[in-house]
């Protein structure tokens, strides 16, 4: 199996590479713009091209740009990527604008390589330009099970994309003893299982988000220009920062795992945005501050990390993460949230059967860690053949009516709704 990751380091690009960037951000466009004009015609019956169609009806015209041949297949991909991206934003009723690159930017599988800390790209046909390394690069590189897939380049960066081959699925579950669950809440991240709750705290991240927000309603000039220049800089100082504290916890909960031989569960919460938006009956401030969490940006980070290291990771559908806040990670009762007013059991909820109050999020990582490992052995049972006794003993019960269960979640409520 192979995976990808890519490193990353500052560079500035000489002048020859700049015009290089700027031909291939116009063989893109071109590209683009023969793109869509396959989807106005009539017998396309307004499809986007495909990979395969776009490089037939655009290599000719790239030609015009003379140089290195392979830049022009990797602006067709590149453009049949932004095409392809914005036919599922129309599929997904998204309002969508004319694409078009803007920054500058190369991005290329073939023709290169590395030779004494440097990349060698091609500038023309014949022509090499090379770009230097920096030791955090030199370092990773030195790695000779990594091999370097292709590069990217942009204003002020350099990017490598880098694969290794590591064990496949089976392999790495085989090793796994336990599973760990992990609860994304707003103010902290709970991961662990019955064993050991680790919780990362996040509040942090809702603090920047709220001090960029105010710092931006600061200024009062009312110049678009001016405030979006603004804008974008505080953005991305929030973004750098909370970057940070987001790789920091994915890269222990990642190390963690496999150190202990543990495979890595997620809830799904698809549509938690929805549940905080505009025209929901939230105040303002609230709605920011629920939709400042980077939810999917900590997944995704823990996905690739965890692929890199060869860690499963197991994310359960809608109907698994059913009740995962709400039922009791012991008995399976549903369980009570406190009266109004409580604030003895701020974020617990009553057991009735058990007798007990649980913390929130501990209820929360316990069901979902529990659930990621029901799944687990139940897929590794079925690889071993053992799946037809299962269904052996199902049989037995034939004919007994299902007993349902009284106290069955209510209808309506979504588990995320619960969640603050
Ligand atoms: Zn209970």
């Amino acid at each position: 199996m192979r995976t990808l990751k890519s490193v990353k380091q500052r560079y500035l690009p000489s002048a020859n590479v700049t015009k290089l960037m700027e031909d291939f951000r116009q063989m893109t466009n071109d590209c683009i713009r023969t793109g869509l004009e396959f989807e106005g015609r009539s017998d396309s019956g307004t499809k986007t091209p495909s990979m395969r169609r776009l490089s037939l009806l655009s290599y000719g015209q790239l030609k015009g740009y003379g140089g290195y041949s392979g830049y022009r297949l990797c602006a067709i991909s590149k453009a049949a990527g932004i095409l392809s991206s914005r036919r599922k934003s129309i599929r997904r009723g998204f309002q969508t604008r004319k694409p078009y690159v803007r920054k500058l930017m190369l991005t290329s599988c073939y023709g290169f390589r590395i030779e004494n800390g440097r990349l060698f790209i091609h500038l023309d046909a014949k022509t090499f330009e090379s770009v230097p390394l920096n030791s955090h690069s030199i370092k990773i590189l030195s790695d000779k099970r990594l091999k370097v897939r292709s590069f990217t380049l942009t204003e002020t960066s350099l990017s490598l994309c880098i694969s290794k081959e590591c064990a496949d699925a089976k392999e790495c579950a085989d090793r796994i003893t336990s599973t760990i669950g992990i609860d994304r809440n707003l103010r902290n991240l709970a991961v662990g299982n019955d064993e050991r709750i680790t919780y990362y705290d996040m509040s942090e991240i809702v603090k920047i988000a709220g001090n960029t927000r105010s710092i931006l309603r600061s200024f009062r000039r009312t110049d678009v220009r001016l405030t979006s220049e603004i804008a974008t800089k505080y953005g991305r100082r929030k973004r750098e920062r909370v970057g940070q504290i987001l790789h920091r916890v994915s890269k222990d909960v990642v190390a963690s795992a496999r150190a202990n031989q543990q495979a890595i569960v997620f809830e799904e919460i698809t549509g938690i945005r929805k549940l905080y938006r505009k025209g929901n009956g939230q105040a303002r401030a609230y709605r920011s501050k629920m939709n400042s969490w980077p939810f999917h940006e900590i997944k995704r980070q823990i996905e690739y990390k965890a692929a890199w290291e060869g860690v499963p990771v197991i994310t359960l559908s809608a109907k698994e993460t059913k009740g995962t806040t709400m039922d009791c990670p012991r008995c399976g009762e549903r369980l009570q949230v406190p009266v109004r007013g409580d604030n003895l059991h701020y974020r617990q909820l009553w057991c009735d059967a058990c007798r007990r109050w649980w913390e929130r999020d501990t209820c929360a990582v316990l069901n979902i860690s529990r659930r990621g490992w029901v799944r687990f052995a139940h897929s590794k049972r079925e690889e071993q053949g053992e799946a037809s006794e299962a269904v052996k003993g199902n049989a037995e019960h034939e004919g007994e009516p299902l007993i349902l269960r009284v106290d069955a979640s209510k209808p309506g409520i979504r588990p995320n709704q619960t969640r603050t």
